[in-house]
């Protein structure tokens, strides 16, 4: 079981996984206005999977394509814990920082590297893409069903 949660606790959730997924870093310019911060460390999980305590607020955002990426945020200190996104229904994608335990997730995967900051140094060994990952290669690097 892994767990996780917001930074002020009002918010607490369970993954029912056997181990820990695999998980990918996004560095459009999208994830880094939407974070705050350089890039999004994103662990996606079935849905189905995921259970969660405490109050949420939801945000939605159409992206330029038509998708509706709806965000899952703790009504009390108003952190991302997840989001859904309509091209990819059934998954919940976790941000991988609110994992307890979250020094064990390494992004196995490294996408938008062309808009990626300049002082970030990727590993050599790890997959990268200067835009978005073919879906299905997505899904086999992350262990994953292929998007339907
Ligand atoms: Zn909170
Ligand atoms: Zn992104």
């Amino acid at each position: 079981m892994i767990t996780g949660g917001c930074r002020c606790g009002a918010v607490r959730y369970t993954i029912a996984l056997e181990r820990m997924p695999r998980s990918y870093a996004c560095h459009c310019t999208l994830c880094q206005r939407a974070s705050g911060s350089s890039f999004a460390h994103q662990m996606p999980v079935p849905e189905a999977a995921l259970s969660v305590t405490g109050e949420l607020l939801t945000a939605g955002v159409t992206s330029v394509s038509g998708a509706v990426s709806t965000g899952y945020h703790c009504a009390a200190c108003v952190g991302r814990l997840y989001s859904t996104n309509s091209r990819w229904p059934g998954m919940a994608i976790v941000r991988a920082g609110t994992v307890d335990g979250s020094e064990r997730l390494t992004p196995a995967l490294h996408i938008f590297i062309s808009t990626k900051q300049p002082w970030i140094a990727l590993p050599r060994d790890v997959p990268a893409f200067e835009e978005s990952a073919p879906p299905a290669e997505l899904a086999t690097i992350l262990e994953l069903a292929p998007p339907a």
